[in-house]
């Protein structure tokens, strides 16, 4: 009998027959409050009526035209009202169907647009699981773990990361110092400028801890681009969509990218992904064949522009920063009873709270141990960081007041 791979790891019980808003159902009848969102992509909630309904429209119409072969109409309406949400300048967009895909074609493109081979990533940042993503991929060795050899070409640099350097007594000031003058020596040392075509990073670190970075550390980013020719790549695939309480994350930062990545929150759980770039950047690249058979598949394209008109109909930016700052305040409070839990961070509906053992150690052990309690009494949650000692809470951007009361009364009882 077929069965999946034993090696999938799946981090609650739960099998689930239905999901309804911030609500996931099993073949019990139980009812789970779900802050997982299917790793921050549900962000309309589950099953929302109007990207049913757009999908279902869709369904009926046309369901798979491939863009290298046909245009169709859900695409073409897309990439023009994307225009209304994408950073300045970043008017020319590529599609495919997860991040690890738009990240492949952020570094086809950096490559070729610029003619250099190499790209520095950023310690602690996750970019995806294909090969190439993989080797710009530093967030935890379980990334990684038997599948050598890689991608060549990738160095990485410091990300001003203040638990990394909690051990130093760094404050963000010496963390971003220390990362800036790093980047320098790495430019130096181990990729000279006219050898490294982009800089990956993400404006909030992800898979390696909900790691906010900072606007200091991103201008010196910029800075070094501007003056090397090198391209940034700003990395939003879960910080997109107002999942940081701001549209895209990095309007927190005043961070200004060549080439934008996107996924995840676009579609309500769709897969489609895509890339933006200045439209000179894309003109000068994209030698040979670029495409691919699903690419903007037209169901996943109705259900991202129902899921951009849920967006701005329900204010969900504004409910993400909102509820974000509930939920981190709350989450703060309960921190302070517990000398486990050492950091309380992140941005809007992005919040992790990292564990450390009493040598001051992370401590994935404790953090799953809850994770699973709260997952018994029907909260579920996910972890992240290198060692997985940070519990994560990424809840649909719909989520009201009294559900963020629950989540945590809940996270409560479970610590
Ligand atoms: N980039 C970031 C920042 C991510 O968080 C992820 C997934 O978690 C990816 C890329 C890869 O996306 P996917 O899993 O859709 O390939």
């Amino acid at each position: 009998m077929a069965q999946l791979s034993p090696h999938l790891k799946q981090a609650t019980p739960v099998v689930a027959t239905h999901g309804e808003g911030l609500y996931l159902y099993d073949e019990a009848g139980n009812r789970h409050l779900d802050f997982t969102a299917g790793i921050g992509v549900t962000s309309t909630g589950h099953s929302h009526p109007k990207v049913v309904a757009a999908a279902q429209e869709q369904v009926g119409k046309l369901i798979h035209g491939q863009y290298t072969t046909i245009m169709h109409q859900p695409l073409q309406e897309l990439t023009r009202r994307l225009s209304e949400v994408l950073p300045a300048g970043l008017e020319s967009m590529f599609f495919a169907n997860s991040g690890s895909e738009a990240a492949e074609a952020a570094l086809r493109l950096a490559r070729q647009a610029t003619g250099r081979p190499n790209i520095v990533a950023f310690q602690g940042g996750f970019h995806g699981r294909t090969v190439a993503s993989a080797s710009m991929t530093t967030s935890g060795t379980k990334f990684k773990a038997g599948f050598s050899p890689l991608m060549g070409g990738v160095v990485v640099s410091p990300f001003p990361n203040t638990a990394h350097y909690r051990p130093y007594g760094w404050d963000e000031e010496q963390a971003t110092d220390f990362a800036l003058r790093e980047l320098d020596l790495v430019l130096q040392t181990q990729s000279h400028p006219a050898d490294t075509a982009a800089f990956i990073v993400e404006p909030v670190l992800g898979e390696g801890g909900y790691v906010p970075g900072n606007s200091r550390f991103f201008a010196g980013l910029r800075d070094r681009a501007e003056k090397h020719g090198i391209l940034l790549i700003v990395d939003e695939v879960q910080t997109g969509w107002g999942r940081t309480g701001k549209f895209w994350g990095q309007e927190h930062f005043d961070l200004s990218a060549d080439i934008m990545m996107t996924a995840k929150g676009i579609a309500s759980g769709f897969p489609i992904s895509g890339i933006a770039a200045r439209p000179e950047i894309m003109e000068k690249a994209w030698a040979g064949s670029q495409g691919g058979t699903y690419g903007a598949n037209a169901v996943a394209c109705a259900a991202a522009l129902a899921t951009m008109d849920v967006i701005a109909e329900e204010n969900l930016v504004e409910n993400s920063a909102a509820r974000g700052e509930q939920l981190k305040s709350r989450l703060s409070e309960v921190a302070t009873k517990y000398d486990q839990i050492v950091e309380v961070r992140g941005l809007g509906l992005m919040i992790g709270n990292e564990f450390n053992d009493a040598q001051g150690n992370p401590d994935g052990a404790t953090a799953a141990a809850v994770q699973q309690e709260a997952a018994k009494r029907g909260l579920l949650l996910l972890t992240c960081g290198p060692s997985s000692e940070v519990v994560r809470f990424i809840p649909a951007l719909v989520v009201s007041e009294q559900q963020v009361e629950d989540a945590v009364g809940v996270w409560e009882e479970s610590l």
